[in-house]
């Protein structure tokens, strides 16, 4: 069984300690691929080591995260433009748009998003979006700037069933993780509606801890859980789940080996 965790922070402080072991345990649960999605640039650095120490494994992305856009977001993003013309990334992100933390950037948010959009046309990449309560507004914007250059994937997504028809209308995915495992989420009623055909599994490590160890570090080994909570909701074997969330990532990152 092969799985590949389309979304993973393994780059940050918390996985310092054991960041090998990680890593190892992923492995033998099937992870095979980990996408490492950007937040700015304090964490350039950590994700490019990331890269060099599991090549093949792991897989950088280059973009602005919505809650890192502030008064200085131009300069953050004149480093995401730089980096992306000086060498390939899997994809952009991740960007998009937040309106749960802190209102006060939304309209530098939705430039931020806009022009790394943009981009991900530009160079022909992948666009990785967090809709954080702005899974509509994100849509929207994805419409309003759509060409057949455009994929992507909803990551952590946390929308409705009529939300997840118009993001597999435009040919995007969503991220399905942690959430799905929660008993008030509401996420497992739409998955039970939704064809896998635009689904791709996430951990979103260190965050979103699927049951039965929410509350603690999220890891990559943890997204097996996600795997069989969908095997669940959809009666089906987890080896159907693996097969085609892992065919959907290779399409979304157009990735070959
Ligand atoms: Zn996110
Ligand atoms: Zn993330």
């Amino acid at each position: 069984m092969m799985l590949i965790d389309t979304h993973c922070h393994l780059y940050v402080d918390e996985f310092e300690k054991d960041r090998q072991q990680v890593m190892e345990r992923a492995v033998a649960q099937g992870v095979e691929r980990f996408y490492l999605p950007a937040i700015d640039s304090t964490v350039l650095n950590d994700i490019l080591q990331m890269e060099k120490d599991f090549p093949g494994k792991c897989f950088a992305m280059m973009g602005l995260h919505p809650c890192s856009v502030k008064d200085n977001y131009a300069a953050e993003l004149l480093l995401v433009e730089q980096q992306l013309s000086a060498r390939r990334f899997a994809a952009l992100g991740e960007t998009g748009l937040d309106f749960y933390w802190d209102k006060t950037f939304i309209p530098q948010q939705y430039d931020a998003f806009k022009r790394q959009i943009m981009w991900a046309k530009e160079y022909g990449i992948p666009v990785v979006i967090h809709s954080r309560q702005s899974t509509q507004e994100c849509i929207d914007l994805i419409k309003e700037l759509y060409d057949e250059r455009l994929t992507g994937i909803f990551h952590c997504f946390g929308g409705s069933l009529e939300e997840a028809r118009q993001i597999s209308e435009l040919g995007f995915y969503m991220g399905i993780g942690g959430v799905v495992t929660y008993k008030n989420s509401g996420l497992a009623a739409v998955i039970e509606q939704l064809p896998l055909d635009n689904i791709v599994l996430e951990t979103d490590a260190p965050y979103l801890t699927p049951a039965p160890f929410r509350g603690k570090r999220n890891e990559s080994a943890y997204l097996s859980f996600v795997a069989q909570k969908i095997a669940d909701i959809k009666k089906m074997r987890i080896e159907e789940v693996a097969d085609l969330t892992t065919s959907n990532a290779d399409k979304v990152f157009k990735f070959s080996s």
